[in-house]
């Protein structure tokens, strides 16, 4: 633990660059930045939801005049937490990389609110989804891509700061971006770091993952901003980095030995891991294991939603209370 305090919302992390938190980090709350010089101002992120990304945005107001006018928006990566409010940012440029691009077919707003209003339609997965994403209304999202794309690298001037965006993915997703900026020694890592809780490689090859956490850690940085979880340090890469390590080598004896990743799941020792956040998000990290152990030419393509059914039992399995049972008992919805 670092000395921010985990507390929902604008967290100042000096020279005009701000962190947006949003506690538990679980499932669906995710983190947001932004970075500012003068007039200038970029966006790192939006949230799950237009009701989130708009009381992010008026907090923002609020606090940091650049904000007034959003010049530009990155997203990191695709995923729904991160960019569902995309549409709420209007005028600025939207900036990703063009696998993040893609990876926006993946993803269907209108689909997720018709899985959380009526669950039973996708059976086990349907209402383990609707648990993960109960706190949210997916209502009136009209999926915002970015409009710029880039490959690799990509230099942008806010103000007179430099940004330097780092495509690192595949990995967590298609497209994952890093959003470094080295004067404030500052990096914002979208999903490359689930800070306090499980990472799910939904893509990889996790070494790719691996690799980008290295990435993170020789930067000369005293503040990482993860996608899920508090503000962070290079601790924390580390510690995230070594589950991926950890887990990759203990899975292997299990992928030769001929199980399933599903069966695999319930072999592996998860050693210290278990007591982390949505430890469930093994059975998708072994799933893309299992591919990058196949070392096919071709990756498969996996969907998405079957595996909330598995991951509904693993954390059945694993003795966990329900997604966000903190949150429903302290708040009165
Ligand atoms: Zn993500
Ligand atoms: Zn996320």
């Amino acid at each position: 633990m670092g000395h921010w305090s985990y507390t929902k919302g604008l967290h100042d992390l000096g020279n005009g660059c701000w962190g947006y938190i949003v506690p538990d980090g679980s499932w669906g709350w995710s983190n947001a930045g932004m970075v500012t010089d003068g007039d200038a101002c970029l966006l790192v992120d939006t949230l799950f939801d237009l009701k989130c990304t708009a009381e992010m945005l008026e907090v923002m107001r609020a606090s940091i005049p650049a904000a007034k006018e959003i010049g530009v928006l990155v997203n990191t990566h695709a995923d729904g937490d991160h960019t569902f409010g995309n549409q709420l940012v209007q005028g600025a440029r939207i900036i990703g990389t063009e696998g993040t691009v893609t990876d926006f077919d993946r993803f269907d707003p209108a689909l997720l609110h018709g899985i959380a209003q009526n669950p039973d339609q996708f059976g086990k997965a349907g209402h383990f989804m609707a648990e993960c994403f109960r706190p949210f209304d997916f209502s009136g999202i009209t999926l915002t891509p970015p409009t710029e794309t880039f490959r690799d690298r990509m230099t942008l001037m806010v103000g007179d700061k430099r940004v330097e965006l780092i495509e690192v993915g595949p990995a967590h997703s298609l497209g994952d971006t890093l959003i470094y900026v080295p004067d404030d020694k500052v990096v914002y890592t979208g999903d490359i770091l689930f800070s306090e809780g499980t990472p799910i490689a939904w893509y990889g090859p996790v070494k790719r993952w691996i690799d980008a956490c290295n990435i993170v850690l020789e930067m000369d940085v005293e503040v990482v901003v993860a996608g899920h979880g508090p503000i962070s340090t290079k601790e924390d890469v580390r510690r995230m980095r070594d589950y991926l390590v950890d887990m990759t080598e203990r899975a292997r004896p299990l992928y030769e030995a001929g199980l399933s990743y599903l069966d695999a799941a319930y072999k592996i020792d998860l050693g210290e891991y278990r007591d982390w956040n949505d430890a469930e998000r093994i059975i998708v990290t072994l799933r893309t294991l299992w591919d990058d152990f196949e070392e096919a030419p071709t990756r498969p393509v996996h969907v998405p939603i079957p595996f909330f059914a598995e991951m509904a039992e693993m954390r059945e399995h694993l003795g966990k209370p329900s997604v966000h049972h903190d949150y429903f008992c302290n708040h009165d919805h």
